[in-house]
């Protein structure tokens, strides 16, 4: 049933009141919108941006023994690893190592379940293309030294 509205209400009058004040309250607190791209965001350690791999620094290798267990559980197929021989101590490296950005989906479950370490979530999250090809990120793109991954790399020590 309808119900019937005061004069009050049929004049809209208290409810533009309240409707202001609440715009000018608004006005006066402090801004909290950031001038993207020009103002950057760095995220906490905890956050888990576009999957990388880890590189030692000290040597220049990728810490990948291309075992497969991240593409393994990776929800949705995102990665593909080709693993072939080296003289390394580690016996087996990855020859070929790509994840499909349109496909992944941050999950962070290849991090979790890979042995060494060697693939972690970075702070990256600026991500473009403009073909589905560039979306592939080979190795070219992937490898990044443990330097520059310091924080999530300690955050995993800590929390896992
Ligand atoms: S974060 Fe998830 S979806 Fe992305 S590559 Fe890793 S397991 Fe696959
Ligand atoms: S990144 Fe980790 S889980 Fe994936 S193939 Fe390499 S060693 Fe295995």
């Amino acid at each position: 049933m309808k119900r019937k509205l005061s004069l009050w209400e049929r004049l809209y009058f208290p409810e533009i009141i309240r409707g202001m004040s609440i715009t000018i309250r608004a006005f006066f607190r402090p801004k909290f919108v950031r001038q993207y791209p020009e103002e950057r965001w760095i995220p906490p350690p905890v956050f888990r941006g576009r999957p990388v791999l880890v590189v030692e620094d000290e040597t220049g290798v990728e810490r990948c023994v291309a075992c497969g267990l991240c593409a393994r559980v990776c929800p949705p197929l995102a990665i593909q690893v080709q693993a072939a021989e080296t003289e390394l101590d580690k016996e087996r490296y990855p020859e070929l190592f790509e994840i499909n950005m349109l496909r992944c989906i941050f999950c962070g479950f290849c991090e979790e379940v890979c042995p060494e370490e060697a693939i972690v979530m970075s702070k990256d999250f600026e991500l473009t293309f403009t073909s589905p090809e560039d979306a592939i990120y080979a190795k070219d793109k992937l490898l990044i030294a443990a330097s520059q991954l310091k924080d999530r790399l300690e955050f995993l020590k800590q929390y896992r």
